[in-house]
């Protein structure tokens, strides 16, 4: 089965990819010009569902089964923040390296060298006929620094629970067991069989 991501991010793109080895994954950006969506639902899920919508709708193909990705990480000294920002926590235009330090001196900033803190993905599923949305969260320690350059975005400050190393130490594989996207890819592929 065909699944057209409606996302470009090189790393979501390599988890995803890794995760779903029975689909063929194609990033819509192989398919036509990247273009902006405006990501303004007050939720992963509806942002996740705007995603997917979008691109659904630029296809104009019936045949597709589109699938996106929202998903952010929440600290708890900082209220739940950057949440559903955390693609644009150090501004419009961050890099993941500008959030990830931004972040870190968030967390500096309160006094603490740590945070309990947790990842969530919501991954919306649209074809002609449905949509559907289902979630996956990852529990752990956001620390005031970064170790390793392992995964992508924030993941060199975030230590999983159970463990004491960063995401950005730990091997591919102890991310893919563990993430909130994996989580939430194993409801969407069971989705997926009944399309
Ligand atoms: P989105 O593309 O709008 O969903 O933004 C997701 C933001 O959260 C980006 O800044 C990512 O770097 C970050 N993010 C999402 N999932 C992960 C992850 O698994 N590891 C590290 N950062 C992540």
């Amino acid at each position: 089965m065909k699944l057209v991501l409606a996302t470009s991010n090189k790393g979501k793109v390599k988890e995803i990819k890794a995760l779903c080895k029975d689909f063929e994954v194609i990033p819509y950006s192989e398919l036509m010009e990247e273009f902006e969506i405006i990501e303004d639902g007050s939720s992963f899920k509806e942002n996740a569902l705007i995603k997917a919508r979008a691109v659904f709708k630029a296809l104009n193909s019936d045949d597709v089964i589109v699938m996106a990705d929202d998903s952010g990480i929440s600290v708890n000294v900082l209220d739940g923040k950057p949440g559903i920002y955390s693609a644009r926590h150090a501004g419009k235009d961050a890099t993941d390296k500008d959030n990830l330090y931004k972040l870190i001196q968030d967390i500096k900033d309160k006094n603490v060298t740590s945070s309990p803190a947790y990842y969530t993905a919501a991954i919306a599923i649209v074809t002609k006929n449905s949509q559907y949305c289902v979630h996956g969260w990852m529990y752990g320690t956001a620390i005031s620094e970064a170790i390793g350059d392992g995964g992508f975005g924030y993941d060199p400050m975030f230590i999983p629970l159970g463990y004491d190393k960063t995401l950005g130490e730990l091997d591919d594989e102890v991310k893919k067991s563990l993430s909130h996207r994996a989580k939430a890819l194993g409801l969407a592929k069971i989705v997926l069989q009944t399309l």
